[in-house]
């Protein structure tokens, strides 16, 4: 009730503006991402590395409205691989098709999708699309098939909150294609997705075993300690080998976890955030925990 609540309010334009001019609401913000430049990102993604820890790359931005936009993101994920593979840095990127031009124009988007996807190729790294709210479900599983016929280094993501996720699973999985696994983040209705928590890890454990016994390498995007549990278990009892799949969180959210799986032996990549277009990423952060969107209340009385 209270993730709703909050991510109504924050699409509330006077909300928006306000927080985007507010000092503390950027101090806060700060704690989720990596920087507004490539570098520093890039140096956030180095300190990982050395923590044998890996880093997917993610340059803020959702929904843009025009093609020169779209076009732009595309050249700063291309110039983002270029960095990665100049630094020689273990990290991928992550990338939202609205970024690239979905709601703009699919054949754009697509082009703007198989010029990043050409080039993580090329580079010898790796996209991951993240998944938006299921409006674009469809159309983002559609392209990333119809790119993945082409090109290897693209992966997609699956959302354990909608009912219809065990059907895409086992339609990517059955093409190979690689999945990294999480809870949700958007705010969808009832008529489609598990409103209660315990329904929402019942089906992500589900998934997370039908994943792991497959095969192919996925991605357990999760700080659930309980989820992490069952996949270590799951994984050993199945005899999955540690190394057979990877855990991801989220840059400044259970560093204690990360740097403790990857003691472990688990692999772990930590998604990394970075650029202007904090607000949307931000918000979905506050969204998933009260105790976030309280920090930021009083951090904005103060
Ligand atoms: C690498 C990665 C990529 C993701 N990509 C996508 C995507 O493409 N599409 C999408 O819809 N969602 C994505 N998500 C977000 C995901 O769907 C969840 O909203 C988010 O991870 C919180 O769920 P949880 O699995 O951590 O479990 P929860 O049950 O929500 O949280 C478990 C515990 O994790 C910690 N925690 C979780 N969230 C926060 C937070 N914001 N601040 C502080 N502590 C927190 C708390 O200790 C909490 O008790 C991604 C998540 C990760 C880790």
């Amino acid at each position: 009730m209270l993730r709703h609540t909050f991510l109504y309010l924050s699409r509330q334009k006077a909300v928006q503006r306000f927080l985007l001019a507010s000092a503390a609401a950027r101090r806060v913000a700060d704690r989720f991402v990596a920087g507004e430049t490539l570098s520093q990102a890039a140096a956030v993604a180095r300190e990982l590395n050395s923590k044998g820890m890996l880093a997917t790359l993610d340059h803020l931005g959702e929904n843009v409205s025009t093609a020169p936009q779209a076009a732009a993101a595309r050249d700063c994920y291309i110039e983002t691989l270029a960095e990665i593979q100049h630094q020689e840095i273990r990290s991928g990127i992550s990338i939202k098709l609205t970024q690239l031009g979905l709601d703009i124009s699919e054949a754009e988007c697509a082009a703007n999708l198989e010029a990043v996807v050409q080039c993580a190729e090329e580079t010898g790294s790796f996209v991951r699309v993240d998944m938006e709210g299921s409006a674009y479900t469809d159309r983002t599983l559609t392209l990333i098939k119809q790119v993945r016929e082409k090109h290897r280094a693209v992966g997609a993501v699956i959302q354990a909150y909608l009912f219809r996720s065990e059907g895409d699973v086992r339609d990517l999985v059955s093409r190979g294609i690689t999945i990294r696994l999480c809870k949700g983040a958007y705010n969808e209705p009832p008529s489609i997705a598990f409103a209660s928590k315990a329904d929402v890890d019942r089906n992500y454990a589900h998934l997370m075993r039908i994943l792991l016994s497959n095969g192919v390498y996925h991605a357990i995007a999760t700080h659930d300690p309980k989820m992490i549990s069952e996949t270590c278990r799951f994984a050993a009892e199945c005899n999955v080998c540690k190394t057979a799949f990877e855990f991801q969180m989220l840059y400044g959210i259970r560093t204690d976890l990360q740097e403790r799986l990857a003691h472990e032996g688990y692999r772990v990549r930590v998604y990394v955030p970075f650029g202007r277009e904090w607000f949307a990423y931000f918000m979905r952060r506050l969204a998933e925990r009260p105790a976030n969107a309280l920090f930021l209340l009083r951090n904005l009385l103060r």
